[in-house]
């Protein structure tokens, strides 16, 4: 079996690039180890509900990616609803908007919130004047952008119980992506922009912005529309499968594959992987193994378990989703996909996605699914929602694990990634992009530019290659 090109993972990064190359005629296959392709950007149907593993809203991460996201649309048949973003936190008892807005601490918390507000007011003009330069980790932005008050009962715990790392040790660089120093003068006329003009600029601030399309029947449905369209133009795909060498170079490789009908060996011209880099990596020969096991150790991911209920009732919530913060919850973010679109849950009924941040082997990830059912609904009838008691409106439960949902970005992590670009650097013809094979905090967008941008590249060598061998032809034809 010989390819142009062999692509490691089906997740949205690996379906862009399969479109991309199936459509300029280059032989492709894609290899992906779940039974069904789309990765953490995939929709679970179950007994008429629609879950996301996440909240996955189209948006341009940059200007740049605009025409990315307007492709994706089309393909998709312009299948969104256009949302306001409308997020809360549970903050002391309360429920509050976020982002955090100080008058609102005084009105919820009293004579306690006047004084937070006072300390974030304080936070906030002390970053205008002298800037965020010198900020290294997230503890030192938190603390500045919001005070070291607020860091202390808020983030802090918060941000421990999301990543399972103190925020001290966590890199600012990659998690706030776009940090730049504020001046006075920006910041008015960002205020301006956002006063008149919501949704506008913020959009390029690499957070969520304040309005963004939802895809109306899960965010499912753009993969499978990629995936289509690439299957349509004679991309192949072998699912259950993976890929146990990669072994090669500059002429090409040779990948073992293990797939349900047996082991088979695949020849590719080129190699795209998606796959998560430290798995990539052991994957690789000739390489040293003990050098490339501290690489490994030093990348790893943070996981998320999503639990999923399915409820007879109309509404739990009124916001798209609501952050919890604190050891009092195990869960750290639920979301009510009907806020964001009706045809997420049977009429009349509704359902919650409940998030837990953990690992494979701790306790949370492999408790069974009816105990964390009722652990969870406990938990929810504590909290202030509008509607908390679920008691009896349960239809169902069950859980999705997603092992790689966030690449844990500490501080020393930077060079860990640098060295382990340059052991890849050492394999022409072989790529690691996409938020697994980057290593980095990517959105939607910027993994299919990534994997379009990666496929043009190889599609110019491919025709630089055919050149060069037509002229070689030519050549000899010509001395003959
Ligand atoms: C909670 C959450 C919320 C998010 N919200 C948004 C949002 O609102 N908007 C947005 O744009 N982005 C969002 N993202 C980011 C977005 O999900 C990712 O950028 C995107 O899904 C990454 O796609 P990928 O193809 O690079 O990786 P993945 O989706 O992880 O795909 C990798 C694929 O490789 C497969 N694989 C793994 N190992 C192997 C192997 N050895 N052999 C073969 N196959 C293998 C996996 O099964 C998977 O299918 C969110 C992410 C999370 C975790």
């Amino acid at each position: 079996m010989t390819y142009d090109i062999v692509i490691l993972g089906g997740g949205i990064t690996g379906l862009a690039a399969a479109l991309k190359a199936s459509e300029s005629g280059l032989r492709t296959l894609v290899i992906e180890k779940d039974s069904e392709t789309g990765g953490i950007w995939r929709s679970v149907q179950h007994d008429g509900f629609t879950f996301d593993l996440g909240v996955h809203g189209l948006y341009a991460a940059k200007p740049a990616n605009e025409e990315v996201v307007a492709f994706i649309r089309g393909l998709a048949q312009n299948r969104f609803v256009l949302t306001e973003k409308k997020t809360k936190i549970l903050f002391k008892g309360r429920l509050l908007n976020y982002p955090l807005v100080a008058s609102e601490f005084f009105t919820a918390y009293g004579m306690e919130g006047f004084l937070w507000a006072t300390t974030l007011l304080f936070a906030r003009a002390k970053l205008l004047i002298a800037g965020n330069r010198g900020m290294r980790s997230f503890r030192d932005y938190v603390v500045g952008n919001f005070g070291s008050l607020l860091y202390r009962i808020y983030f802090e715990p918060y941000v421990k119980k999301v990543w399972g790392v103190d925020p001290a040790l966590l890199s600012l660089e990659a998690l706030a992506r776009r940090v730049r120093r504020i001046r006075v003068r920006e910041f008015i006329w960002t205020w301006i922009k956002k006063r008149f003009h919501p949704g506008g600029s913020e959009a390029y601030e690499g957070l969520q912005p304040a309005r963004f399309l939802y895809p109306r029947e899960g965010a499912g449905h753009i993969v499978e529309a990629i995936r289509e369209r690439a299957a349509g133009h004679g991309a192949e795909f072998l699912l259950r499968a993976q890929a146990e060498t990669v072994s090669g170079g500059p002429d090409g490789y040779w990948l073992t594959v293990r797939a349900p009908e047996g082991t088979r060996q695949v020849r590719a011209r080129h190699v795209i992987s998606t796959i998560p880099l430290p798995e990539l990596l052991q994957l690789l020969h000739p390489e040293a193994p003990a050098d490339i096991e501290a690489l490994r150790r030093g990348l790893r991911y943070r996981g998320m378990r999503m639990l999923c209920l399915l409820l007879d009732m109309e509404r739990v919530f009124d916001a798209q989703w609501i952050y919890f913060q604190g050891n009092e919850f195990a869960f750290s973010r639920i979301n009510e996909f009907k806020n964001l679109s009706e045809a997420f849950a049977p009429r009349g009924q509704t359902s919650l996605a409940v998030e837990f941040n953990c690992d494979p082997g701790e306790p949370l990830w492999s408790l069974e699914d009816g105990p964390l059912t009722e652990r969870t609904l406990a938990e929810l009838s504590r909290c202030p929602l509008p509607h908390a008691d679920m008691a009896g409106k349960l239809l169902g439960s069950f859980s999705v694990p997603v092992e790689h949902a966030y690449p844990i970005m500490r501080t020393e992590t930077q060079g860990i990634l640098d060295e382990a670009k340059r052991r890849l650097a050492r394999f022409p013809n072989l790529y690691s992009i996409g938020r697994q094979g980057d290593f980095g905090y990517l959105n939607g967008d910027e993994c299919v530019a990534m994997a379009f941008k990666t496929v043009e590249g190889i599609k110019g060598k491919e025709d630089r290659r055919t050149r060069g061998l037509e002229d070689r032809q030519e050549d000899i034809e010509r001395r003959a």
